[in-house]
């Protein structure tokens, strides 16, 4: 990477993925980091992870360390987080207590935040009443009026209490998005949002606030559904007298059809992967993801569609994001699938197939990393599969001791047992005394078939039925050499049988 800088960059790039452990890696998460990642190495600048555990309740134990390993596997590594650490450290909130509860008392003492003591029975009684009086249900108050005396009483009681923001009472909020520009709201569509819960832990947007400030955060990279907070946030940055870095919120992610947002319950009931994890155990590539993922929203230039990470560095500016709301276009998926798997070079193919044949076949995976019969066929499993996982159904004939199939699929079209049986010994005889090389044995089972008054496929789809056991299978000379000689006249001697009997019984 050059150390020169970009003339569209800023001088400073520093920008963070920020998820909240409550559920596996999935596909808005992975592109928002995705987007992070290429501007920070787009701009030589810094890719930080920081996880935002604050919401106890909701904690998923290990999404940690699934949202770590669907980053690594993407190739997202990012220079400061939780494992690496850095300058600017922990980067996990919950570890950061002091520090939000040191800065949510600074706002009391500043007088822009206040103490309140109201209990959840009388929070919910003041909904309830609200409702009743068909008002908007929102906090009302009570609490930012109480004098320091009062104050006093009630912390000498030992009352618990949350500290809310004293939100302006009149005028409007104006913050700025970089791709759509000023959102402005009027304050009174806003309340006294809670900083610190009773708990002492933060809320979002305290804790948000304060670690995109002291990590020197200087582009905020979010999902379109944080821009409602986005006021909340300009208020706070106001509010500590610090400079807002610049905010872009990404566009939603559609599902296929463009209707609704994708979501775990869209993607569920259409079959179609949602989590980083699925995609990876359905045998996507990374590089296919990426390439995908990088596309919703964002466009190269001259809209190429296949580009490597490289490329995609090169050119991604936040600017040219689209913030129309995007679907999700999982038909290239497959395509783009397909073309990394067909140009990847043949051993590194070798290696990424064999976790999926090792799970699929139950075969160790050192035994099949030694089977040269295996590694001879990945030109050929390449050239078919869009997903790593579709390979076992290509290979497994390799690895079974008796094949399961019905004799009468072995009968060629348009011939009955008797004929089929003829062709198959005849081809047996062949196998087992011309050269074992492709070239020689098709020569000579076309010549025989030609002799036979036969159809070439009406020799070779027996053949083929026999040594795999289906009637779909790679091509025939490439699984005969793989499987040798002596196996593939066991397969031939083992069907010649299987018909032998069907032809005795219909006799
Ligand atoms: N923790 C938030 C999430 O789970 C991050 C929002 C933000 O980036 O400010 O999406």
């Amino acid at each position: 990477m050059t150390n020169t800088k970009r003339s569209d960059c800023p001088d400073t790039v520093r920008v963070r993925f920020a998820p909240s452990p409550t559920g596996y890696l999935h596909v808005g998460g992975a592109r928002t980091a995705l987007f992070d990642w290429l501007y920070a190495r787009h701009c030589n600048g810094v890719f930080i992870l920081r996880i935002e555990d604050t919401d106890r309740k909701r904690y998923v134990p290990d999404s940690v360390q699934d949202i770590m390993d669907g980053l690594r596997w993407l190739g997202l590594d990012w220079d400061e987080g939780p494992d690496v650490g850095g300058e600017f450290g922990p980067y996990v909130q919950s570890e950061r207590l002091d520090l939000y509860r040191q800065w949510a008392h600074w706002l009391v003492e500043q007088g822009k935040a206040y103490k309140c003591f109201c209990t959840p029975e009388e929070l919910e009684q003041m909904r309830k009443e609200q409702q009743a009086r068909g008002e908007p249900t929102r906090y009302d108050r009570r609490c930012r009026w109480l004098n320091p005396d009062e104050v006093a009483a009630r912390e000498a009681e030992g009352r618990a209490y949350v500290i809310r923001f004293k939100t302006p009472l009149e005028g409007k909020v104006v913050a700025h998005d970089l791709l759509r520009g000023d959102v402005e709201v009027d304050v009174s569509t806003l309340d006294d949002f809670v900083l610190l819960k009773s708990d002492g832990f933060p809320t979002y947007h305290l804790a948000v606030v304060v670690d995109d400030h002291f990590m020197r955060i200087s582009h905020v990279l979010r999902g379109e559904e944080w821009i409602p907070s986005l006021p909340r946030h300009a208020l706070l940055y106001e509010a500590f007298g610090w400079e807002m870095p610049v905010h872009c919120h990404l566009p939603v992610i559609l599902d296929p059809s463009g209707k609704g947002k994708m979501s775990k319950r869209r993607a569920e009931k259409s079959g179609l992967p949602i989590l980083v994890r699925d995609f990876r155990e359905r045998g996507y590539l990374p590089e296919a993801m990426f390439n995908w993922l990088a596309r919703i929203g964002w466009s190269m230039p001259g809209d190429v569609e296949i580009f490597s990470r490289e490329e995609a560095i090169a050119h991604f500016d936040l600017k040219d994001i689209n913030p129309t709301p995007a679907a999700a276009p999982y038909s290239k998926l497959e395509w783009l699938n397909g073309h990394y798997i067909r140009h990847l070079p043949p051993d590194d193919m070798f290696e990424r197939l064999i976790p999926f044949l090792s799970r699929d076949l139950g075969i160790p995976e050192d035994v099949l990393r030694n089977d040269d019969r295996l590694r001879r066929l990945i030109p050929v499993i390449q050239e078919r599969i869009k997903l790593l996982s579709e390979a076992s159904a290509l290979v497994d004939f390799l690895y079974k001791e008796m094949l399961e199939y019905e004799p009468e699929m072995l009968i060629a079209k348009k011939l009955d047992a008797a004929g089929t049986l003829e062709a198959l010994r005849a081809a047996r005889d062949l196998i087992a005394t011309v050269p074992f090389e492709a070239e020689a044995l098709e020569q000579a089972l076309r010549q025989k078939a030609a002799d036979m008054g036969l159809k070439a496929g009406q020799m070779f789809s027996p053949i083929r039925v026999a040594i795999s056991g289906k009637k779909v299978a790679p091509p025939l000379f490439d699984m005969i050499l793989a499987l040798g000689k002596e196996e593939t006249l066991r397969r031939l001697d083992d069907a010649i049988a299987r018909l032998e009997k069907l032809v005795a019984s219909s006799a």
